[in-house]
């Protein structure tokens, strides 16, 4: 079967922008104030709201966030950081940036995060910090994580770029724990084309944070300036921040449709001919996780195509798809500095088999069953 004319080619992933925050734009552009001003305010007060009171201040990305977070614990040459092979290669690439060294420890396989167990088994002395990654927006276990962290006296980092929305046990992640760095990619829960956002632990850490994010200056008066730390360039433009204020009011919605999305996923792929030959699926979780991803991994022991042949199938049906992610020690930069295969089985074995499937909010209960259909189909089809 390959793609009919009359069906729209179904993308992995697409943003919902309503016209009152397409219009809202158009307004800061006339405003004649388009970066780092009035609406970031708004922004940063609606995103402490949302998180419980907690400070927050906004960046131009998710990996900023995650740079500036590791300097505000503290984190510097001669630290490991403990952290996922399991993720976007981000959350250790910022591990270099402030000259600490990554530890990785394998994955969970059900739950695909860090094996805590293993988190617990990586701590050396050197370690100061921990970021943990909740992928696909399904946080890890948040007390264990929080006792280990309190025990060894380590500092957290949350990568929860992609768990804006998520919860854990009816507390919101951002309202509860250490350092909380939050992405706003275009593929995330909720955007703001680009950027993120740190939630803190107290003014005097907001006070740094905004010092590091441009240039380490302090104003004082109506004249006076000083810088006192190295910063950089990481402020988030008023037209990002508008599009973040549009998206934000709709955040419970588009996480509501998330999981009804998912639970049909479900649904349409039980009995069927997929989850007989042995493909995986996530955790069924429809309370913490915000189901920022759906990721199946394929049987390919099962199967005579790899898996490059898969989604190629799945776009000859007119369907998009992903690979979130590779392990991430097995990428050049992180084999030339002694890494290597076979070190993080769980995670390697996650990273070549993992496929995303389409979801997002504007999606139809018919849009997921074309793509069961079609994982079904094709799982048949090559079945060896
Ligand atoms: C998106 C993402 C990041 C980085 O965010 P950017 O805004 O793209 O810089 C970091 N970690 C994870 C897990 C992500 O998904």
């Amino acid at each position: 079967m390959t793609q009919s004319a009359s069906v729209p080619f179904l993308p992995f992933v697409r943003p919902e922008i309503d016209e009152e925050t397409i219009q809202g734009v158009v307004d800061v552009l006339r405003s004649g104030w388009i970066t780092t001003g009035p609406q970031n305010q708004a922004f940063e007060a609606a995103l402490s709201a949302y998180c419980g009171g907690r400070p927050v201040r906004t960046f131009n990305s998710g990996t900023a966030t995650l740079e500036i977070g590791l300097r505000l614990a503290g984190v510097s040459p001669g630290d490991e950081v403990i952290t996922t092979p399991a993720s976007w290669v981000s959350t250790s690439n910022v591990i270099y940036e402030v000259g600490a060294t990554p530890v990785f420890a394998d994955i969970d396989p059900v739950t695909r995060n860090i094996d805590l167990d293993k988190l617990e088994a990586a701590i050396t002395p050197k370690t100061k910090a921990i970021i943990p990654v909740f992928l696909a927006g399904l946080p890890v276990d948040m007390d264990r994580l929080y006792a280990i962290a309190r025990q060894h006296k380590l500092r957290v980092v949350e990568d929860a770029a992609q768990a804006f929305g998520a919860s854990w046990n009816g507390k919101r992640i951002g309202a509860i724990g250490d350092i909380v760095s939050f992405s706003f990619h275009a593929n995330k829960n909720l955007t703001s084309i680009e950027g993120g956002a740190l939630v803190l632990n107290d003014e005097a850490e907001a006070v740094l944070a905004q010092k590091y994010r441009l240039q380490g200056i302090t104003r004082t008066g109506i004249d006076g300036m000083d810088c006192d730390v190295l910063g950089g360039k990481y402020n988030l433009t008023d037209v990002a921040a508008r599009v973040g204020l549009g998206q934000l009011k709709h955040i419970e919605r588009f996480t509501a449709q998330r999981r009804a999305l998912a639970r049909r996923y479900f649904a349409q792929f039980e009995g069927g001919a997929a989850v007989k030959l042995g493909m995986g699926l996530p955790v069924a979780d429809f309370d913490n996780c915000n189901w920022h991803m759906f990721q199946i991994t394929l049987p390919l022991e099962q199967l005579s195509i790899d898996r490059a042949g898969f989604m190629e199938q799945l776009k000859e049906r007119g369907i998009g798809s992903g690979v979130h992610y590779p392990a991430i020690h097995l990428f050049t930069l992180y084999r030339e500095r002694g890494f290597k295969a076979g070190m993080f089985p769980l995670a390697e074995r996650l990273g070549k088999t993992t496929v995303t499937l389409p979801l997002f909010t504007q999606m139809t209960d018919a849009d997921v069953e074309r793509v069961c259909d079609a994982v079904n189909e094709i799982c048949a089809q090559y079945a060896k």
